[in-house]
């Protein structure tokens, strides 16, 4: 879903941003700080294929810091980029991948990170988000919500995009 969500709304992403990415990376967990990590098969399949082929994007890694033990809560320090993996996030327009958003305070953390370590600019990709009835921001998100995901609908533009004409769903035939 991934792969197919990011290839199909690349153009989207990219110039609304303005950029294309050149770097990659994942929100670790203190528990997994590794490319062992779940997530970073998901960040993986942000790359098509045919670029992996000819330009792979340089990946680096984060290591949890020592804010990385305060939950739920922004700290400047939650994430570190070791000196030998600077070179791939100076300069560079990097993506970060996360697999849930609660409170935003590791995926910002991340972007922190990212940008203390030099890097242009920091886009986050969230693959989930943690949704509660009892928090008014959430539940105004989820009573908004109708009719589940939909890959045809453009995450820049709210609808189905011009980049999606070609593509229709149709009923499976069984
Ligand atoms: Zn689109």
């Amino acid at each position: 879903m991934i792969s197919v969500m990011v290839d199909m709304h690349r153009k989207c992403l990219q110039s609304w941003l303005g950029h294309t990415w050149d770097a990659l990376t994942f929100v670790p967990s203190k528990e997994r700080p590794d490319a062992t990590h779940p997530v970073a098969a998901l960040a993986n399949a942000t790359l098509p294929k045919f670029n992996f082929a000819t330009a792979p994007m340089p990946k680096f890694l984060m290591r949890p810091g020592p804010g990385s033990d305060i939950k739920r809560k922004m700290t400047a320090d939650r994430f570190e980029i070791d000196e030998r993996w600077r070179q791939r996030v100076q300069g560079k327009h990097v993506l970060i991948v996360d697999d849930t958003w609660t409170t935003g305070a590791s995926a910002q953390g991340a972007a922190i990170a990212v940008k203390t370590a030099g890097a242009a600019t920091a886009t986050i990709l969230c693959i989930a988000r943690w949704l509660r009835w009892d928090w008014d921001d959430h539940r105004t998100l989820i009573d908004s919500l109708g009719d589940g995901f939909d890959v045809l609908r453009c995450p820049v533009h709210g609808r189905p995009c011009a980049a999606v004409k070609q593509y229709s769903v149709s009923a499976s035939q069984t």
